[in-house]
């Protein structure tokens, strides 16, 4: 049976619970623990998948097809273990799994009730293969007191008091305001915030305290004497150049320590740091910057794109480069030229989105790329991008456009070379969809095999032609252009194993232009940079050295 470490914010939200989260399943693992991270949200969506990556961030995808929280990309960042559908549940998942059974008759007509019913379904969603590690770390969106989220403390608190004493613990993260005036750190919002979960009955045994500046010790034992905890779990958070330095500055902290000291597991076996001084080393030492820009509709929150992000600084870290991304508005260069915004930047990337908005001024971006020699990564709608403006501007097909941007304005404006996609196969599997299904899990979703073309480009960087990469679409490329297109140079040279559906095209006389069906960022890590990104970096370094 795993031991479990429940992961609670107060005083503030953002204060990086998945950072640290994922940091402490990091440094498990280097003590030679196995993990596994979860996620809970209260909120009533019933996953991600339709929220606005405006509002939300980005929807990250597992290999099995669920459309998850963005923290679930910083856990598998940092321990390399891929999600699961099981790991990621919201309010709204739970709700509607306990009307379901409720409609089906399960409940034998009780009333049925948050307590025990809601709950319930949390614990049961909370033990899902707890026999498969070591320690299972459950972190709890949103702050203690947050009126939806008191269904997940009550089964947090009632599933730690079912289990063996000792089996699980929780850990709390606060902030440390500091006030210039008097030049003082103040613990009292730490102390409210823990009297907040001991109210709901949760007594944390371990409280990370985010600070700016470093906490003395006088305040430390305040902090562990009022709220309970021992003084060497009062673990400090500072800020951090960059996230990837988390795992050696918790560990400095002393966290994974004081995790282990609240298990009572003694002696604990020594980490081994070396792979995380790898990453940090490659941080911080860099040998000059390239630019990229990202194309993109919802450059408002950076967070709409983390994993693409993420993925490019692993890139960088492979080249021992500085990756500067700038966030360039599809939309402004829609109708008007699009050099005077991409000229100076050493790579493009077009990332994956939704609807028409924009993507006149992608197609541009795809067109500069091409004509300019500068290297471009299309992904997903990036990808279907390149293709409808190889279309139009090369294979003479100038009404090319999707299926997506017709569907949208109810009219048929474009030669669909884009085509929604409503039949698939999964391994043996026949997949059907209805246009008309529910919004949310309606696309191709998760892990799919494909297959690359012997001496092509990306079969030269993944170094072999058997691939699986993540799905997030409802659209495809038609294959029936294929000959048409590659006949003008852009070359199909990933497809389905079925040969049906195309999965990567790339430009043959071009020293870097391919466009990805799939979301190749979702796999990348630091310990372990996509090669992709890290070959997409490496031509945009040599690109950066032509001029
Ligand atoms: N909107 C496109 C589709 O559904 C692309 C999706 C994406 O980029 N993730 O196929």
């Amino acid at each position: 049976m795993a031991r479990y470490v429940f992961i609670t914010g107060g005083v503030v939200s953002s204060l990086g619970k998945g950072l640290a989260s994922a940091a402490l399943g990091a440094l498990l693992q280097a003590r030679g623990f196995s993990v596994r991270l979860r996620k809970l949200d209260p909120y009533l969506n019933v996953d991600p998948g339709t929220m606005s990556p405006f509002e939300h961030g980005e929807v990250f995808v597992t290999d099995d097809g669920a459309e998850t929280d963005l923290d679930l990309g910083h856990y598998e960042r940092f321990t390399g273990v891929a999600a699961r559908n099981t790991d990621s549940v919201s309010s709204g998942r739970v709700y509607s799994s306990v009307l379901e059974k409720e409609r089906r008759g399960d409940y034998l007509g009780k009333t049925i009730q948050v307590v025990p019913h809601v709950t319930n379904e949390i614990k049961d969603f909370l033990a899902v293969g707890d026999d498969e590690v070591d320690f299972m770390l459950c972190e709890i969106g949103g702050t203690v007191g947050d009126i939806e989220g008191l269904p997940f403390f009550e089964a947090i608190r009632q599933f730690a008091h079912g289990r063996p004493r000792g089996e699980c613990i929780f850990m709390h993260l606060t902030l440390l305001p500091y006030l210039a005036a008097s030049g003082e750190l103040k613990t009292k919002p730490t102390q409210h915030s823990v009297k907040e979960l001991q109210s709901i009955g949760i007594a944390p045994d371990v409280l990370v305290c985010r600070s700016e500046h470093p906490i003395p010790d006088r305040e430390r034992e305040k902090i562990a004497l009022f709220c309970n905890v021992r003084k060497e779990a009062v673990v400090a958070a500072y800020d951090l150049k960059s996230i990837y330095e988390a795992p050696l500055a918790y560990r400095e902290q002393g966290l994974d320590q004081a995790v282990l000291d609240a298990f009572g597991i003694s002696p604990a076996p020594q980490p081994s740091m070396g792979k995380w001084r790898d990453v940090q080393d490659r941080t911080l030492n860099t040998d000059g910057e390239v630019k990229v820009a990202i194309v993109g509709k919802y450059i408002q929150l950076e967070d709409a794109y983390k994993s693409i992000k993420e993925a490019l600084t692993h890139g960088g870290m492979a080249n021992r480069v500085r990756v500067k991304v700038e966030w360039v508005d599809a939309e402004v260069f829609d109708s008007e030229d699009a050099a005077p915004y991409l000229e100076g930047y050493d790579a493009i990337l077009v990332p994956g989105g939704f609807g028409e908005r924009g993507t006149e001024g992608k197609i541009k971006a795809a067109q500069f790329a091409r004509e300019r020699k500068v290297p471009y990564l299309g992904i997903c709608l990036g990808m279907q991008m390149a293709v409808i403006e190889a279309a139009r501007n090369v294979a003479g097909l100038t009404a090319a456009g999707s299926e997506e941007f017709d569907h949208e304005a109810g009219k048929k404006r474009f030669e669909p070379v884009v085509y929604h996609l409503k039949e698939w196969v999964q391994g043996n599997a026949k997949v059907q969809r209805k246009t008309d299904d529910d919004k949310g899990g309606t696309m191709r979703l998760g892990a799919y095999d494909a297959v690359l073309t012997e001496g092509s480009k990306v079969a030269e960087i993944y170094g072999g032609t058997a691939i699986e990469e993540r799905h997030r679409h409802r659209y495809e490329v038609d294959i029936k252009y294929r000959k048409q297109l590659e006949e003008c140079g852009l070359q199909f040279s990933g497809m389905s194993p079925d040969g049906r559906l195309p999965e990567i095209v790339e430009w043959k006389d071009h020293p870097w232009f391919i466009g990805v069906q799939f979301h190749p960022e979702l796999k990348s890590k630091p310990f372990l940079p996509h090669p992709l990104f890290a070959d997409f970096v490496r031509a945009a370094v040599d690109n950066s050295r032509l001029v």
